[in-house]
């Protein structure tokens, strides 16, 4: 790469080399010119890549200056660089010929580096059919334009359905050796081979191309949330990892990926490109494959997401999974009627770990499906255990979550969970939103029904907060209903919670199910719930979710003070 930098001061011209040749991939060759008769001569005589130009090289008028460079330069790209912010000065600079401006002030290692090799870069696509790029180019191989397009339409799909998209920039590192050692044409085909691979792991939505000698673009759309973009790059990044093998030789490649996502940073195309790039040279600086996001925030997510995925793997292994029982109270009798089963992670760095923050990720990696059982399994467990303890006929409810109808055994292996265990599955309750029942409902129904033969009762979890009106799940073999906790949070504060709250039990009842009451705290919800004929409640106010131990000397505790008050 030749660099010419045009500006008045030996000094900034040896910072700016030293930007430059802190980047070991580049190995730019950068010349220095301080005036304009030299200015002249070198431009039309050396054939330089890219022209650095600093506004305070006196060039009279910049916008005759700009045309002047183009022309003489054969229409090198022209770095601008001065004191003022990108807002106050790009914009103009820009219009007038200049193909991308940074001030001098946020000028560092990263930006200039990033910044000269886009130029280069650019500036080697268009540089004619000569070259390897140039090649690829003409046959078609890679296209940059056409994937534009692309990510163009995709950004309008994504912006009309208030989707996610995400855009992968991916480089592979050290292509130059690799191409030294193997040859243009193996690389080239390694290439395919990775670009193959890649495509196999993508899902049919997503879009691949090359974009150059050694990068890929790939366009990732209908994403719901950084946990879906998550996944997907560590299908890249496995994808990666294995070595490549063309015509017996076998090499193993690594690559920097940038990911800029849509909305966050960048609603164009354009910007899109760019940031992905940006993020792109910042994962070059972790050794091995690697990846980056353009913005901070889901990078950090990822990062942790990524983690927390393989610490789960890991933790039903290790035994780290624990179950808390929360007491379910009946209104009537002020008797236990049964336990509410829920997850919890004794994590060996960050302590206890909620089922908010570990659920969502089980779910979205299919671990939910063997955690989902393991639950079941000590439910069952446990419920065995609690007759031999004096609590005969506690009800142990187990939430399920839509992802575990995915498996196909799931009815087939509850059922040897329960046959193995030999419980009285009128004991078993399966809680389960409205959500996990409208993706495949007819499915689901089967599923349910199935089970409901084997005596296992249905609750319907947080109810209020979905669609569906109890009189569609009619027909479900549905006996309970719980409702969710914010509705009883926001009694005293909003009569709407009032009428919701009632409106729901005495539905409830006309349909045959009981109502539970989720989240209660204070004595006034109590009271509220009592009036409404609410059938059982469960919060604070009782019990928190506790470890097994702590329930049995909860339950002998109650026990004891009911025999004391009789
Ligand atoms: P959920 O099924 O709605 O469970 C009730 C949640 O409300 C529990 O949160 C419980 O600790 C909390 N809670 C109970 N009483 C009160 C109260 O008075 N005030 C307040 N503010 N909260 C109360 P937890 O244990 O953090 O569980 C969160 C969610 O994680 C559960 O919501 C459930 O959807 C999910 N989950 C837990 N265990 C499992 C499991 O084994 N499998 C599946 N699929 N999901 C689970
Ligand atoms: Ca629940
Ligand atoms: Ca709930």
């Amino acid at each position: 790469m030749r660099v010419l930098v045009l500006s008045p001061h030996h000094t900034d011209f040896l910072w700016l080399r030293s930007l430059l040749d802190s980047d070991p991939e580049m190995d730019p060759d950068v010349t220095w010119c301080p005036d304009l008769i030299d200015c002249d001569d070198l431009i039309r005589n050396a054939s330089f890549d890219v022209i650095v130009w600093d506004c305070a090289f006196h060039g009279g008028d910049e916008a005759s200056f700009l045309q002047y460079l183009s022309v003489s330069s054969d229409e090198k790209p022209v770095l601008a660089l001065s004191a003022e912010s990108p807002g106050e000065r790009a914009p103009a600079l820009l219009a007038e010929g200049a193909s991308d401006y940074l001030s001098r002030s946020s000028l560092d290692y990263w930006a200039f580096a990033r910044a000269v090799r886009c130029l280069w870069y650019r500036q080697q696509l268009s540089a004619s059919a000569q070259g390897h790029l140039g090649r690829e180019l003409a046959t078609g191989v890679i296209n940059r334009d056409l994937f534009f397009d692309r990510l163009q339409q995709a950004l309008l799909r994504a912006e009309r359905g208030g989707q996610r998209l995400a855009l992968l920039h991916l480089n592979l590192d050290d292509f130059r050796s690799i191409n030294e050692s193997f040859g243009y044409q193996k690389s080239d085909q390694m290439i395919m081979k990775l670009a193959e691979r890649l495509r196999r792991a993508l899902r049919r939505v997503d879009s691949l191309m090359r974009i150059g000698g050694d990068e890929l673009a790939i366009i990732i759309e209908k994403v719901e949330d950084s946990l879906d973009i998550t996944r997907i790059i560590r299908k890249v990044v496995s994808a990666l990892d294995d070595p490549l093998t063309v015509d017996g030789q076998t090499l193993v490649v690594s690559a920097s990926l940038g990911v800029a996502t849509y909305p966050e940073s960048g609603d164009n195309a354009e910007n899109l490109m760019r940031r992905a790039n940006r993020a792109m040279f910042e994962a070059k600086r972790d050794p091995g494959t690697s990846y980056r996001f353009y913005d901070r925030q889901l990078h950090i997510t990822a990062g942790y997401q990524l983690r927390l995925e393989a610490d789960l793997r890991n933790a039903l292994r290790g035994g780290e999974l624990e179950v808390y029982y929360q007491p379910r109270v009946d209104l009537a009798t002020e008797e236990v009627r049964g336990v509410e089963c829920l997850l919890r992670w004794n994590h060996p760095q960050r302590g206890l770990v909620g089922p908010d923050e570990f659920i969502p990720v089980a779910e979205r990696s299919g671990l939910i499906v063997p955690i989902g059982y393991w639950v079941i399994e000590q439910a069952c467990k446990r419920l065995q255990e609690s007759a031999g303890l004096g609590f005969p006929g506690l009800v142990f409810a187990v939430n399920l979550s839509f992802r575990q109808f995915h498996d196909r055994k799931m009815t087939e292996t509850i059922f040897r969970i329960i046959f193995n265990a030999n419980v009285d599955t009128s004991l078993l309750e399966l809680e389960l939103t409205e959500s996990a029942m409208m993706h495949d409902p007819e499915y689901a129904q089967r599923c349910l029904r199935e089970l409901n033969q084997l005596g296992i009762s249905f609750a319907l979890d947080d109810f209020g907060t979905g669609f569906s009106s109890l009189s569609n799940l009619q027909h479900l073999p549905i006996s309970l209903v719980k409702i969710d906790k914010s509705f009883v949070q926001e009694l005293g504060h909003s009569a709407d919670a009032e009428h919701i709250i009632r409106a729901i039990i005495s539905l409830s009842h006309s349909l045959q199910m009981s109502v539970v009451a989720e989240g209660v705290e204070t004595e006034g919800q109590l009271e509220f719930l009592r009036q409404s004929h609410c059938d059982e409640v469960q919060g604070y106010y009782y019990a928190r979710p506790m470890p097994w131990n702590d329930l049995v000397q909860f339950l002998t505790s109650r026990g004891q003070s009911a025999c004391l008050q009789k």
